[in-house]
């Protein structure tokens, strides 16, 4: 009888703590995450709900937006047994919702009997802005006269904050910078290789929810023809040129193989680092007046020089020569053409020893095959310092400076930006404005 009793207490507090074990089994409410989970967006922008469950599974989820005293339901599921996550995408098109704030809620329950059998609830607010509107784009600057090859400056305003503005045309973008006045400075070129049909540039914005907006600008373009100049590639200039290069191009043997793979691949991967530095740039205007034509030097080869190389009377290769070549003597001293910051000043490739310096806006000026570098990046420099010695380092026949000038990675006429003249009324008196 004794030992029927404590059986039977045995088998309550047996049948008590599995009772417990099943009911305490899963007290945590289901995880709710909402990508995004803030900020401003459009009827267009796509939200991810996705909700978790791994114990018990997911039960019940109900999704409502509440914009002012409006309870607009966007979402109710009921979970069949054994839905450990979900996910289901929110759609506010066509809610007719006001400009401005406005919250989601999320309401999930799971399947455990915790709560009497209410299951865990999860409860989550989110609170986004209802933006629909492109921001609207106001242009100070005048007339915008730009040369093939050249460089020109759109100055203009927004009426509302925005995650990226410039000028774009075909597959080109030139970023806009933010001036302390409010109004934004774009530098942007008529690229020496794009088509004329193609040049139709455009302010573009796009605000913070992803609403974009264009607008035309008065320009003026002047198509200039750039000069065919033959390049002999002499086995005396191979001799010389190509045991630096070996080290970028292993594996290739052959003299002429190595300057076409330089020519051609390295030449590529320096041009792409340029447009990589081009992103390193002060947002405001660094340069000061004219730039300075280095002194005493001649020319020996001009922006855009439309360059076909042959060896032994054969058509090898073609380039297009983008910058401008300078030479006085041997070792000559080579100054900063205008103030800014050294942004990069070490060997790369076709460009030999070289310093690359930020003029802000996206402006930057290239001195190649030079001999010694006296700055280093980090470094400011002031207009007619001196930065090093000419030489011969890369693709280089003999001491000269190469001097590139490059707008937000795409190399530009140095010419104008030598003119004063030039300088002043389509880029300098524009932003006096700003
Ligand atoms: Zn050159």
């Amino acid at each position: 009888m004794k030992s029927i009793k404590k059986l039977f207490l045995l088998l309550i507090i047996v049948g008590l703590v599995s009772a417990a074990a099943f009911y305490f089994r899963d007290t945590n409410p289901p995880q709710v995450t909402l990508t995004p989970g803030s900020g401003p967006l459009t009827d267009k922008t796509p939200l991810l709900l996705t909700l978790d469950d791994p114990s018990m599974g997911l039960k019940t989820l109900e999704v409502t937006l509440l914009q002012g005293s409006d309870r607009i339901p966007l979402l109710k599921r009921d979970f069949p047994a054994q839905t450990p996550t979900a996910e289901e995408e929110l759609n506010l098109a066509g809610l007719k919702l006001q400009q401005g704030a406005f919250q989601v809620e999320v309401i999930a329950t799971d399947q455990s009997p915790y709560h009497f059998g209410k299951g865990n609830t999860a409860s989550a607010l989110y609170t986004f802005n209802y933006d629909t509107r492109a921001p609207l784009i106001s242009i100070l600057s005048k007339a915008h006269n730009v040369n093939r090859g050249g460089s020109g400056l759109v100055i203009f305003s927004l009426n509302e904050e925005v995650s990226e503005a410039g000028v774009r045309f075909a597959d080109r973008f030139f970023p806009a910078y933010l001036q302390d006045s409010g109004n934004y400075a774009c530098l942007f070129a008529y690229p020496y290789d794009s088509k004329e049909s193609d040049f139709v540039p455009r302010v573009v914005a796009r605000d913070l929810a992803g609403n974009e907006r264009q607008a035309g600008i008065y320009y003026h373009t002047n198509g200039k023809n750039f000069r065919q100049r033959q390049i002999n590639i002499s086995d005396n200039f191979l001799n010389q040129k190509i045991p630096e290069f070996e080290v970028l191009a292993p594996g290739i043997s052959d003299p002429l193989e190595t300057f076409l793979y330089v020519n051609r691949e390295v030449r590529a991967a320096n041009r792409a680092k340029l447009v990589e530095l081009s992103q390193r740039t002060s947002p405001t205007p660094l340069w000061e007046g004219a730039f300075l034509r280095q002194p005493q030097a001649a020319t020996l080869a001009q922006f855009a020089d439309d360059r076909t190389y042959y060896y032994n009377g054969k058509e090898i290769d073609r380039t297009f020569h983008l910058g401008q070549d300078l030479a006085s003597v041997a070792q000559a001293e080579i100054i900063a053409e205008n103030s800014g910051e050294v942004i990069f000043a070490e060997y790369l490739g076709i460009y030999g020893q070289c310093v690359v310096i930020d003029h802000g806006l996206g402006l930057q000026s290239l001195y190649a095959h030079m001999s010694q570098l006296a700055v280093q990046p980090g470094d400011m420099v002031t207009r007619g310092q001196v930065i090093g010695r000419s030489g011969a380092t890369g693709m280089a026949g003999g001491d000269h400076l190469h001097l590139g000038v490059i707008v937000s990675g795409v190399p530009v006429q140095p010419i104008e930006w030598w003119d004063a003249s030039w300088l002043d009324n389509n880029i300098d008196s524009k932003l006096e404005n700003r």
